[in-house]
């Protein structure tokens, strides 16, 4: 059955140095066994945030998700590794794409609470898009071991999403030329698709790492030339998987593919931001529309009342952002769908804001199906 909820797990991260010199506290804390995590107002003696203090509301605040990854404390037994967050979460959701299901994880948090970490990890710690890229050719080479009348198709893309204009990360970028900014059209069986992206067959897994390398340093290139983009931008990483097996008793051949979609959001803080003015706005208030209109999108898919009104469809803005309007069905349609709610240990007023978003994502309810199609 492919109908659920959006599973939704929570990561905190170890202190930056920034933050040991200023002897920060820790504000988290998870129980392993209940999963819940718990945000502890800042000591009196913190300065508190003004707006907050204002509104009387520093006080501990619980919430409780599908799972909790203590990564603070490499010391503690019971620390999250990269593996860890794998494990329990990266291989259950390859196991539905193999089964014939379209699947979406998405990273959201403030800039620097862990997302790239999370999705991309480092050469030494590789997170969820490297070790989902390992296992899935591992699972391939394994089954056309075992059986000769399987066969598989790989594809790959990666783009991002900047100031609510699509680029193709897998095209190298020119400094000379101006960026090829990629329009985004709707097809009536597929949906919403970005139109003349990339997408290129991979047969290993050096190769589609490769491809990985590539979008990423196209994305670094861009951010240091364009003052941190990195933290505006909204990177898509998807692999299109295909598998077509042949029956001999029956002589059919079925096709079943799924998607694979990876998403590091755009720091959170950013959604705020726009309601800032002046400057902020004159930089370009498209930059932080796909996330705002994220926001949107949830609230209305996890408001029940919505759902009851019989008119989903009308009340979702999805076609608001690029960015929700390209993931429209990771979001509310046909996908199995996680949300990584990335954590700092230290900021209250950001963490609050984000385990808030998380605990609404809790309530949206997908429908993925099989995507499988008799060939001949
Ligand atoms: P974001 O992508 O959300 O802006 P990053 O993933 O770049 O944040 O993380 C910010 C910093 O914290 C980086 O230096 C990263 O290596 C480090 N970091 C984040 N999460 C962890 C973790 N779980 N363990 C160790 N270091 C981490
Ligand atoms: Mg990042």
């Amino acid at each position: 059955d492919g109908g659920g909820n959006v599973r939704v797990v929570v990561r905190v991260r170890a202190f930056l140095q920034r933050e040991l010199e200023k002897r920060a506290r820790c504000l988290i804390d998870m129980d392993p066994i209940t999963q819940v995590t718990t945000l502890l107002a800042p000591e009196d003696s913190e300065p508190a945030p003004k707006a907050l203090k204002a509104r009387k509301v520093i006080e501990d605040k619980q919430f409780t998700f599908d799972n909790s990854f203590w990564s603070h404390d490499i010391k503690d037994k019971h620390y999250a590794h990269q593996e860890d967050v794998y494990n329990s979460l990266g291989e259950e959701f390859l196991d539905h794409n193999f089964e014939g299901y379209h699947t979406c994880i998405f990273a959201y948090g403030q800039t620097g609470s862990g997302k790239s970490y999370t999705m991309m990890g480092t050469p030494d710690q590789p997170g969820l898009i490297p070790r989902t890229c390992e296992d899935l050719f591992e699972r391939i080479d394994a089954a056309q071991n075992e059986n000769a009348n399987i066969a598989y198709n790989v594809r790959v893309s990666y783009f991002e999403v900047y100031n609510e204009h699509v680029r193709d990360l897998l095209v190298p970028v020119n400094p000379n030329k101006a960026p090829n900014y990629l329009k985004i059209r709707e097809s009536p069986t597929d949906g919403p698709y970005v139109k003349d992206l990339t997408e290129v067959p991979v047969r290993n897994l050096n190769e589609i790492l490769r491809y990985m390398k590539m979008g990423d340093s196209s994305r670094t290139v861009a951010s240091t030339k364009m003052n941190d983009t990195s933290s505006r931008s909204h990177a898509v990483f998807t692999i299109m998987l295909k598998q077509i097996h042949h029956d001999m008793e029956t002589d059919e051949t079925t096709e079943r593919s799924s998607r694979i979609r990876l998403v590091d959001l755009a720091g959170s803080e950013r959604a705020k931001a726009t309601e800032a003015t002046g400057a902020r706005l004159r930089e370009g208030s498209n930059i932080n529309k796909s996330l705002t209109t994220l926001g949107r999108v949830i609230a209305a898919l996890a408001d029940p009342k919505q759902l009851r009104s019989g008119k989903r469809k009308d009340v979702v803005p999805y076609r608001d952002s690029i960015l929700t309007w390209l993931l429209k069905d990771s979001l509310g349609g046909n996908s199995k769908t996680a949300m990584i709610a990335c954590i700092a240990p230290s900021d209250y007023e950001e963490t609050l804001s984000t385990l808030r978003y998380a605990d609404q994502a809790k309530r949206i309810r997908t429908r993925a199906v099989v995507n499988q199609d008799q060939i001949s």
